[in-house]
């Protein structure tokens, strides 16, 4: 259910920015979406649109950007991307340790694609009754 409660966040984040700006439908929602989340962009997408059901978000399409993943080695002190296995599956990769691109070391920190963020929404506003 990872997937389900990301979704949900994304759409109580993106319904509390659609209201306060004065929103009547939101047409897209823009997110990225870290790599380390291992969050899978099709169930997200699909959760999404289960999520948003009944509220002014229904319908909008969700478009995910994916950011790579930065790793900090511990041993060799190399800051970058991870080089994660793309063979192994997001639900293993999840317990995998995150080794280091340059030593292999496991002794790693993640610095970086451990989260998702909405950068925009595109949304109408309501008319104004202004004659
Ligand atoms: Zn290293």
């Amino acid at each position: 259910m990872h997937e389900f409660s990301a979704a949900c966040s994304i759409v109580d984040t993106a319904l509390e920015a659609a209201i306060s700006n004065g929103a009547s439908r939101v047409s897209a929602v823009n997110v990225e979406v870290g790599e380390f989340t291992f969050l899978i962009p099709e169930q997200l997408i699909f959760n999404f649109e289960i999520a948003s059901r009944n509220s002014i978000l229904e319908g909008a399409e969700l478009r995910i950007k994916k950011v790579t993943g930065r790793l900090l080695c511990n041993d060799c002190g190399f800051e970058g991307e991870s080089n994660l296995d793309p063979d192994i599956p997001n639900q293993i990769a999840v317990f995998a340790p995150m080794k280091c691109g340059k030593c292999g070391s496991s002794s790693t920190k993640i610095t970086g694609g451990r989260d998702f963020v909405i950068t925009s929404i595109e949304a109408e506003v309501a008319e104004s009754f202004v004659d």
